[in-house]
């Protein structure tokens, strides 16, 4: 277990900027998930830290140890990318045991180490099959149990499920959680899916654009956004942001969002705002305050997905598919509770 911590860190490539100023401290033992979407400098944060990427400025520390300039194989890091790195004329077995004989580690404490990750990851029945005969979901596995055998101190999975199919992807989210249990790894996950980010990580760290916006526990990124971005990006589909106005009257604060009628809410300060509400956060009601027109309804299993708009104002809405729904073309009221109100600046799309 190593704490991690990125001081002023950026990167530049030529006149471009990578990465901006990140101070980040991620904890021993902790399992960090960097969000964002594409080419918003995950990997060069996550290159950094492993040793492959010089910082242009700014600092790495390892258990307050300075890592700028100590090579990759000094640092005791673990990588697995999500493109497997696996010697396919191998048994699954001598993949797994590969970094441990090259540690010079004793024959039956490998036996054990690697007995115990092929359980982990259900690799034990196949520990006899060559690699090349393994199928792209099971090379990727492999590739995680021959990184996690070593036990490193810190474990890099750069987007590690990208290329496996989704119920795969579903299996490894909590085989990748149980390993980090088991050996208490600090643990940093690039990934640009928020639900991988929410279901596995204890703390995420929101990037876009070469910036690190927000970094918090799952339910604080997804109640509290610091931003409109933030409020977007965590949860499927995203918050809903509306142009309002906040007036006050005899009965209280109030978010005037015009052709989609009214809000009540608990705090604010008259003038402009992006009003925001999470799609789950809606409850139809007939004498409700807001009222916008279905454009599509979306029957997706146990949930259904209703597409709204009035006016100029779109959104989305997540109901139980027991919920009677009104169809397409038709008129849904709704209220939303004052407390599930967020307010957002907008012109500096930043949380009041
Ligand atoms: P992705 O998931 O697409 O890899 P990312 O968030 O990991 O996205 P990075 O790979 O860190 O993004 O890249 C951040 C930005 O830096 C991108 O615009 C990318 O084009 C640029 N970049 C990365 N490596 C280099 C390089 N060696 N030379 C020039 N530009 C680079």
């Amino acid at each position: 277990m190593t704490e991690i911590v990125m001081r002023n860190l950026g990167k530049d490539f030529g006149g471009f900027t990578a990465l901006a100023d990140m101070d980040l401290t991620i904890g021993s033992g902790e399992f960090v998930a960097l969000l964002g979407p594409s080419g918003c400098g995950k990997s060069t944060t996550m290159n950094m830290i492993a040793g492959m990427l010089d910082p242009t400025h700014g600092e790495i520390r390892f258990d307050g140890r300075m890592m700028n300039g100590v090579p990759m194989a000094k640092r005791g890091v673990g990588f697995v990318f999500q493109n497997y790195a696996i010697f396919t004329h191998m048994t699954v077995r001598d993949n797994l045991a590969y970094g441990l004989r090259a540690r010079g580690v004793a024959k039956p404490e490998i036996a054990r180490r690697v007995g115990d990750i092929a359980d982990l990851l259900q690799l034990t029945p196949l520990l006899d099959r060559k690699a090349a005969r393994l199928s792209v979901n099971i090379l990727q596995r492999l590739a995680i149990g021959r990184s996690a055998v070593v036990e490193p101190a810190i474990f890099l999975l750069d987007e590690p499920l990208s290329n496996v199919d989704a119920a795969f992807r579903a299996v490894m989210r909590s085989e990748l959680k149980a390993l980090q249990r088991q050996f208490r790894q600090t643990m940093v996950y690039v990934t640009h899916d928020q639900l991988e980010a929410m279901t596995m990580a204890d703390r995420i760290a929101v990037m876009d654009h070469g910036k690190l916006l927000q970094v918090g526990t799952p339910l604080e990124v997804y109640n509290h956004p610091v931003d409109t971005f933030v409020a977007r990006f965590i949860g499927a589909p995203g918050m809903n942001l509306l142009a309002g106005r906040v007036t006050s009257a005899d009965t209280g604060l109030t978010v005037d969002l015009g052709a989609a009628g009214h809000c009540p809410i608990q705090a604010g300060q008259g003038g402009e705002v992006l009003f925001g509400f999470r799609p789950e956060e809606v409850h139809p009601d007939p004498k409700g305050p807001m009222e916008m027109t279905v454009t599509t309804v979306e029957r997706i299993g146990a949930r259904t997905i209703l597409h709204l708009a009035a006016g100029s104002h779109a959104a989305k809405v997540v109901l139980d598919s027991e919920t009677a729904v009104p169809d397409q073309g038709e008129a849904f009221r709704f209220s939303v509770s004052p407390g599930a109100v967020r307010l957002f600046d907008p012109q500096t799309e930043r949380a009041l």
